[in-house]
């Protein structure tokens, strides 16, 4: 499945912009659709595949540089793609689990808080079965008089090709006799391990948490993974997840507090905000005096990031976005906003040319498209309009 080209099946070459690959894979999506093309359902798992991948331009990155495997590895150890885990993970199901059971690799998730990853120096564990050779049986599973040829295979040991996805298969080991060829007569089975020759193994593993650790990253355990037939032990990876964070987003070292409120007078007449850093210090953010914060406004903060990964020493940055708040509609007398107009600059002036028409302005608010009315006023509407957006779409 490694050797699947994600590009040839949606028909577009390695530079495709995002466009073409939509284009690509609306029409083939349409041509081989089940609904309409019975039979077709592994090359429209393809094709859904390809676009899942291609149309995500941080999936695009790593398959682009470690294929699909990368993908299913999450190959990236940076990746900021926190879901990206949760998503390529539980889809591998029983066929990942056997191909697993054969390499005798085994993936653990550990989940850490943002606050965990930034302090480090603690250990943490985690707990995993793994499969080891029965010992009753030495992994025969039964007497060797009890053999039988597997009915499955006829005694190969291969069988057809496990599909994954739509794409060709991880081995062709057949399942039920995992590869042996031959099972073992129902009455005379080992009843350690029902035949299989394998049993169950609760394991435990003690990982240290080093300050910075990147999300993704993967920490090997050699020969803590499942026992083969060989007798050799795979390797345990532990993967670390950082679980999202409330306040804060995390790219490397840096840290980011998107869409912090503050309302107009703490834009023009001064602002402090403090806040629980991840290591329970509080901190404190103020402006200087005179300075007036801008919607949008990005303010960074030097070395109040994450520690760096191996050099716990240096830190990444804190960049933070203000949002400002307008006050509502009639917060002030007509007096008083002359006063209010006295402090702020200059309104335009504007000569009204004699005989102008004067038109009235509502609020636009964004609604299903059905049911669009341009006279229904609604003073919460500040988001962005779909309007603009359709029209954007519409010129691509
Ligand atoms: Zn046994
Ligand atoms: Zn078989």
């Amino acid at each position: 499945m490694d050797k699947l080209d994600l590009y040839a099946v949606l028909s577009v070459t390695k530079d495709a912009t995002s466009e073409e690959i939509k284009k690509n894979y609306r029409k083939l999506a349409k041509e081989f659709h089940p609904d309409k093309n019975p039979g077709s359902d592994e090359k429209f798992k393809e094709i859904s595949f390809a676009y899942e991948v291609l149309s995500d331009p941080e999936k695009r990155r790593i398959y682009d540089r470690y294929g699909i495997k990368g993908l299913q590895e999450g190959a990236e150890g940076h990746s900021d793609a926190s879901d990206f885990f949760a998503q390529w993970f539980p889809f591998g199901g029983q066929a990942n689990a056997e191909r697993s059971r054969r390499d005798g690799r085994i993936l653990v998730k550990l989940e850490l808080t943002l606050e965990e990853i930034y302090v480090g120096k603690q250990q943490k564990q985690v707990q995993y079965k793994r499969q080891k050779l029965c010992e009753k049986c030495n992994g025969d599973g039964g007497p060797k008089e009890a053999r039988q040829e597997c009915e499955s295979c006829g005694g190969a040991g291969h069988t057809a090709a496990f599909t994954f996805m739509g794409l060709s298969a991880f081995d062709a080991v057949c399942p039920t006799c995992d590869g042996r060829g031959f099972t073992i007569k129902e009455k005379q089975r080992c009843k350690q391990c029902t035949g299989s020759g394998f049993v169950d193994e609760a394991m435990k593993r003690n990982v240290d948490i080093e300050a910075g650790v990147p999300h993704m990253l993967k920490l090997p355990f050699a020969n803590e993974g499942h026992q083969q037939r060989s007798g050799d032990f795979g390797d345990l990876y532990v993967v670390i997840v950082q679980a999202e964070h409330t306040l804060f987003q995390r790219r490397h070292a840096n840290l980011y507090m998107r869409d912090l409120e503050i309302n107009i007078t703490e834009a023009l007449c001064g602002y402090t905000h403090c806040f629980k850093h991840l290591d329970g210090r509080n901190v404190c953010m103020t402006t200087q005096p005179g300075e007036v914060l801008r919607h949008n406004h990005i303010k960074m903060m030097r070395n109040a990031g994450m520690p760096v990964f191996q050099k716990p020493s240096d830190h990444g940055d804190l960049y933070v976005q203000f949002k400002v708040q307008m006050p509502p509609n009639d917060f002030a007398t007509q007096p008083q906003l002359a006063l209010l107009e006295d402090l702020l600059p200059a309104r335009e002036r504007v000569v009204v040319p004699p005989g102008a028409e004067e038109v009235s302005m509502t609020d636009y608010k964004p609604q299903a498209r059905q049911a669009r009315s341009e006279t229904d006023d609604d003073d919460d509407y500040h988001g962005q309009s779909p309007h603009f957006e359709s029209v954007q779409c519409q010129t691509t």
